[in-house]
């Protein structure tokens, strides 16, 4: 395992570098990318950030972005060949390669590169020889911001950077309302402010840039797929393939959808159950010491933090998957239904 200081060495001379977040990156995945990548370019390295999917129209405003390889059938001998010349590969918000499928085959195969992890996810798997993690910590790109000062200092925060940065933080503390907010992320904020970003139009970028389409589509999911279980304290949304194109869905558009769940009284576990291509796909919230990443890991092959999860169950229709779970969250009928917790 590499330490800090190794790592200030590799990097003391230009480098081939691929910075890699997850699997439909949110804003902090891609914020944490961007934000390195704008580093290392400024200090003569060559980096490219390379996406393992698509992601929403809401980051595409990032500075940087329009330089991100997207991987897809198309750019596969691309992705494959930066990556095969990368000398430092680092992968951020996730901590286990089956997270950035399709490209953990190219990552695992056929290179030398140093392996950097930066994340904040339980859990972790060992595929890294460096590894700047810490679960408590709100966002990768509060990890990021710390990063930047070990390998450089506080003027190396340009504004590009400082508002990659800020959205990262800003999406992963629910807007600074999570517990994971603390005073210290207060003063990151801060010192990103006086670098000058925009923190009104970084917000407006993200939260208010829905399509009319995507609107209707939460409208129509609160008003018609929205079920509650009230002696589980659980809310549940099921989206099925038909509702998602009924709504022309884009990748991105049901972010943010589960929360609403947690905004009904009582409720203290949120759930999307939505349809996709061969499997369906599972967002889960909670509130207090519920621990969705032990449900998410325990019953539907996924993780994340404890009070935000995902997960998949491959192979199931939307109507078998909503079984599945309700069996399941059934079997936590003495925990959910505990007010203690
Ligand atoms: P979301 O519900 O927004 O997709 O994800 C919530 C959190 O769980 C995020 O931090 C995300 O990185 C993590 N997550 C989502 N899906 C998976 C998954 O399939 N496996 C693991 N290990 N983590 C996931
Ligand atoms: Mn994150």
């Amino acid at each position: 395992m590499l330490n800090i200081e190794s790592l200030r060495q590799a990097l003391s001379v230009p480098r081939k570098i691929v910075i890699i977040p997850h699997q439909k990156p949110d804003a902090d995945a891609l914020g944490s990318c961007l934000a390195l990548w704008n580093f290392f370019k400024n200090k003569g390295h060559v980096a490219t950030v390379i996406s393992p999917t698509q992601y929403p129209d809401f980051l595409q405003w990032m500075p940087g972005h329009e330089e991100t390889l997207v991987y897809s059938e198309a750019t596969h001998g691309s992705c494959q060949q930066v990556i095969s010349e990368a000398e430092i590969i680092f992968c951020l918000d996730f901590n286990d390669l089956k997270r950035c499928e399709p490209l953990d085959v190219l990552i695992s195969g056929n290179t030398t590169a140093i392996k950097a992890m930066v994340d904040h996810h339980q859990d972790k798997k060992d595929f890294a020889n460096f590894e700047y993690v810490r679960v408590t910590a709100a966002a990768t790109a509060e990890l990021i911001y710390e990063l930047i000062h070990l390998l450089g200092n506080d003027s190396d925060i340009t504004p590009p950077i400082a508002s990659c940065i800020y959205a990262g933080i800003m999406t992963d503390t629910g807007s600074f309302k999570y517990p994971a907010t603390t005073p210290q992320i207060h003063r990151i904020v801060a010192n990103l402010m006086e670098k000058g970003i925009n923190h009104s139009l970084i917000h407006r970028n993200i939260y208010d840039n829905s399509t009319l389409d995507r609107l209707r589509l939460k409208g129509f999911a609160l008003s018609e797929r929205l079920k509650v279980i009230p002696e589980l304290h659980t809310a549940y949304f099921v989206l099925s393939k038909a509702d998602l194109s009924r709504f022309h869905h884009q990748i991105g558009d049901t972010e943010g959808l589960v929360n609403y769940g947690l905004s009904i009284r009582g409720v203290k576990l949120s759930v999307i159950l939505k349809e996709d291509e061969g499997f369906v796909k599972m967002s889960l919230r909670s509130v207090g010491s519920l621990s969705v990443n032990d449900i998410a890991r325990t019953h539907f092959n996924g993780g994340g933090h404890i009070n935000a999860a995902g997960g998949r169950l491959p192979g199931m229709s939307i109507e078998e998957a909503e079984r599945c779970f309700l069996e399941v969250i059934y079997s936590y009928k003495d925990t959910l239904a505990d007010t203690n917790n």
